[in-house]
């Protein structure tokens, strides 16, 4: 130990003058730099430097009154500490500063001053803890009864502290394994002593004036400590007097001071909270963590960070619903009137759910699957989720996963961190108060992933019913029983989900509306909700079916009826502030303009316009009642349509053809144009494809080269190689959107088709299918959804693939009545749908038989 306390400083040492203490070999001190000289050394010599000498500088006591820190030096303190700069942390508030940890190395003294600026460098000579100082056992005899008498105080000291204090044990243990010559340092710089006493320690170079020195400030702090002991006791005492006799004092009616009484009021706090801990019905492993923690929580002053951490902590297993739950009032019937009342369509979606909650009825305590409803956005996924615990009589608590990516977020933050919080799942439980709610995981699609764990990850727990009765928060850290949580899920496509959730949950798919079964979902729904939110009455407001249709048609083009909900908005907002103006003017008694009014009503019904507004605000006079949303009307407050049918004019040349798509939005038609010009046999993609969709581009392309003569398909230069001297730009417009999937395949050779014919392709028609090389048509998926975006657009003829015909089944009858069609197996039957009069392949055939 001797020979490793050995210190070899370097000869010149950069100077730190401190005014915040004095710096003992063995002890730690965080110092804090602010004068221009000091700063100057941590910059260029602390932050610059890379070896480990550059981080040895020498403190010295400043001993000059630190409000005359000008540019000249002060006169320098001839003793100081070689220390070693530990931790540099630099800040900038309230005004630049670095903040130093360092280390005492050994005593040091200036020999020479070497320079000033811009820091005071010094030759220095080493003072202790030399090699043959530390090895000189003939001091040591010397000093031996010193050094003993020493030791026995530093013990006798250290013993009367808290030994249950890790830093007071490891002191202990020092004191036995630290090099004797060592300790009066580090002891003087433990125990309450001044600076000047501390200077003057430093200043004692010769180790047993130093021992002697220190002796008696070890016995002054063991006198101070047995003085505190004593009078400790009494004090204790005193404190349970006064809380014996604080009812008292209350009877009396003396009055507390402030301080008092709110210590008081937590002293009752934290008693009524163990005593709601008792009596809440928490498991018995929560009860006893709980109680446990209240036991620190009384011992822990309150001015400890950790106190209000315990305290919310202990308040949330209090509140938390661990045995309190709603009474399920489930009869079936009155689901399905229930369901029924609430949504419109959506057949196969509440058959199910009926299902599922007649087994329910049946079997209590179901560990079933967990439903998942999967469909665009607006389709009614959430608010069916919501009928759900309303049919259910049960608390409904949403929990929006979009976007969350943290599995802390699900599971909860450990109670270490600062600032850590339960979970979504207990935070729910513990909003809605009871522990058998409905829990609508919203968008479990959109889960993310990232560097603090897997979401998705946590929540496999959370949906197994397997495993949830003893789910465990982070937070918590108890088991709490999830297994009466009713979960249902939402997604708007499954593509996403990762594939151990998805084995966890039902899929059910609910598809997209039909523009009647949107038209019927605004008349019953959605329009007497929105008069109900602006205060209107159908007396007031009349919106024809014609003008719904309109809506959906012109002003909307999605799959659910989110926008049509919001369009439908829009106009009763319009409506609520005509109507508002009108009751205005109505107060006024002016019977002869009123009249007038009448006059002018009756010239507009003439002029067949009473429906616009606008007109019947410059009118100024109050609207008739009800008014009427016409076309017109629809165009003053929503503006021109967005949407027209520009299906026929976009397919007024060669070259274009329509394909339908599917995308987690619902179907959609899609346009796919080609063109062709001059060069050496390219095939350019544009759209934003995926590679999918490339492979089906090059399928499309060899299909028709092979067949190219059969149908008498040239290029601009009568070859029936088509890529001879020609290259093709294949584009598949709303570029910035992602395509990928085998489906367009059908709708490139028509394109294609029509492009190398110059024929039209049919304005009216619309297909989707994958092919093969050889011409087959393989079937795709999402057809529903593809036909309701063909029968949105106004199309008439659907093309799809033969053995997707028992898809058609799920479409609503109307949609089925109003298109025809066309069930392909091979790609001629594709292109002699899609093209007026058929695309007659040529009697190749024939040719060779009569030659047989
Ligand atoms: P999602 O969760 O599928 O995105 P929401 O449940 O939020 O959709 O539904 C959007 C709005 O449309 C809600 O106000 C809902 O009441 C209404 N809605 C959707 N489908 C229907 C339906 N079949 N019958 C009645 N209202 C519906």
């Amino acid at each position: 130990m001797a020979a490793g306390s050995a210190i070899q400083i370097p000869s010149r040492l950069p100077l730190l003058l401190t005014h915040e203490g004095v710096l003992l070999p063995g002890s730690t001190m965080r110092t804090s730099v602010d004068s221009p000289r000091n700063m100057q050394l941590v910059r260029s010599r602390l932050l610059k430097g890379t070896s480990l000498r550059s981080t040895i500088i020498g403190v010295i006591p400043n001993t000059s009154d630190p409000t005359s820190d000008c540019d000249d030096l002060p006169s320098l303190h001839r003793i100081g500490t070689a220390a070693l700069a530990v931790q540099v942390v630099g800040s900038n508030w309230p005004k630049p500063h670095y903040t130093l940890l360092v280390t005492g190395l050994c005593r040091f003294q200036i020999l020479q001053l070497l320079k000033e600026k811009p820091y005071p460098v010094a030759e220095v000579e080493q003072l202790d803890r030399l090699e043959q100082f530390t090895n000189q056992h003939k001091s040591e005899e010397e000093l031996g009864e010193l050094s003993e008498q020493f030791y026995k105080y530093a013990v006798q000291l250290v013993e009367m502290l808290d030994m249950s204090v890790p830093a007071v044990a490891k002191l202990r243990r020092l004191l036995d394994n630290l090099p004797r010559e060592a300790l009066p340092d580090i002891l003087t710089s433990i125990i309450r002593t001044s600076n000047q006493e501390k200077l003057q320690i430093l200043d004692a170079v010769r180790l047993e004036e130093r021992f002697k020195m220190t002796i008696p400030l070890l016995v002054r702090q063991i006198e101070g400590l047995k003085l505190l002991q004593k009078t400790r006791k009494p004090k204790q005492d005193d404190d349970k007097r006064i809380v014996a006799i604080r009812p008292n004092r209350r009877i009396n009616h003396i009055p507390s001071t402030t301080e008092d009484e709110e210590e008081e009021e937590d002293h009752d706090d934290v008693v009524m909270l163990e005593k709601k801990i008792r009596t809440s019905s928490m498991s018995e492993q929560a009860l006893k963590l709980c109680l446990k923690e209240i036991k620190r929580l009384k011992k822990m002053p309150q001015s400890m960070p950790e106190y209000a951490l315990t305290r919310n902590y202990l308040e949330l297993m209090v509140e938390l619903p661990w045995n309190k739950s709603t009474k399920d009032r489930l009869e079936i019937r009155a689901a399905r009137i229930l369901l029924d009342n609430d949504h419109y369509a959506m057949e196969k979606l509440k058959k199910r759910v009926l299902e599922y909650l007649a087994v329910r009825q049946l079997k209590n305590n179901l560990k079933g699957p967990i439903l998942c409803f999967v469909g665009p956005p607006g389709v009614g996924k959430t608010s069916v989720g919501r009928s759900i615990a309303k049919t259910l009589g049960r608390e409904f608590h949403r929990i929006a996963l979009g976007g969350v990516c943290d599995q802390s977020d699900i599971r909860g933050h450990r109670r270490t961190y600062v600032g850590s919080m339960p979970g979504r799942i207990i935070n729910g439980l513990k909003t809605v108060g009871v522990n058998n709610p409905v829990f609508l995981l919203d968008e479990v699609d959109k889960l993310g992933k990232s560097l603090q764990g897997d979401p998705a990850a946590a929540l496999l727990e959370v949906l197994d019913p397997e495993q949830n009765h003893n789910f465990t928060d982070h937070y918590l850290n108890v088991a709490f029983d999830l297994s009466q949580v009713l979960f249902i899920a939402t997604a708007n496509t499954t593509a996403t989900i990762p594939p151990a959730l998805l084995d966890r949950m039902e899929i059910i798919q609910v598809p997209g509306y039909t523009q009647e079964e949107k038209i019927e979902i605004a008349h019953r729904h959605l329009i007497p909700k929105q008069l109900e939110q602006h205060g209107l009455t159908p007396q007031q407001i009349q919106i024809p079916q014609v003008t719904t249709l309109d809506i959906i048609t012109r002003y909307t083009r999605e799959a659910g009826v989110r926008s049509l909900d919001r369009k439908l908005g829009a106009i009763c907002r319009a409506v609520a502030v005509k109507v508002a103006e009108g009751q205005h003017k109505e107060t006024k008694p002016d019977r002869a303009e009123v009249g007038e009014g009448e006059d002018c009503k009756e010239h507009v019904t003439e002029d067949a316009k009473p429906e616009s507004i606008s007109d019947a605000a410059d009118l100024a006079l109050p609207p008739e009642m009800p008014i009427l949303i016409d076309f017109h009307a629809l165009k003053d407050i929503l503006g021109p349509p967005m949407y027209e049918t520009e299906v026929s004019e976009r397919l007024s040349q060669p070259g274009v053809a329509i394909g339908l798509a599917w995308t987690p939005l619902g179907g959609e038609i899609m346009f796919v144009e080609a063109s062709r010009m001059d060069g050496e046999g390219q095939l350019t993609l544009t759209g934003q494809l995926g590679d999918v969709m490339k492979e089906s581009a090059h399928l499309a392309i060899s299909w028709l080269r092979s067949n190219a003569k059969r149908y008498q398909l040239t290029n601009a230069s009568g070859s029936f190689d088509l890529l001879d001297n020609t290259d093709i730009h294949l584009h598949f417009p709303a570029g910035a959107v992602t395509k990928d999937g085998p489906s367009a395949g059908v709708t490139i050779v028509t394109c294609l088709a029509s492009l190398f014919s110059g024929r039209l392709v049919c304005s009216d028609v619309a297909m989707t299918g994958e092919i093969t090389l050889r011409g087959l048509v393989l079937p795709v998926g999402g057809i529903k959804d593809k036909v309701l975006a063909a029968h949105r657009a106004g199309l008439k003829r659907v093309i799809i693939p033969q053995r997707n015909e028992k898809d058609l089944e799920e479409i609503a009858v109307n949609v089925r009545q109003d298109l025809t069609f066309i069930m392909a197996s091979c790609l001629d039957e594709v292109l002699n749908a899609a093209f007026d009069g058929g695309f007659a392949v040529k009697p190749i055939v024939e040719h060779l038989n009569s030659k047989l």
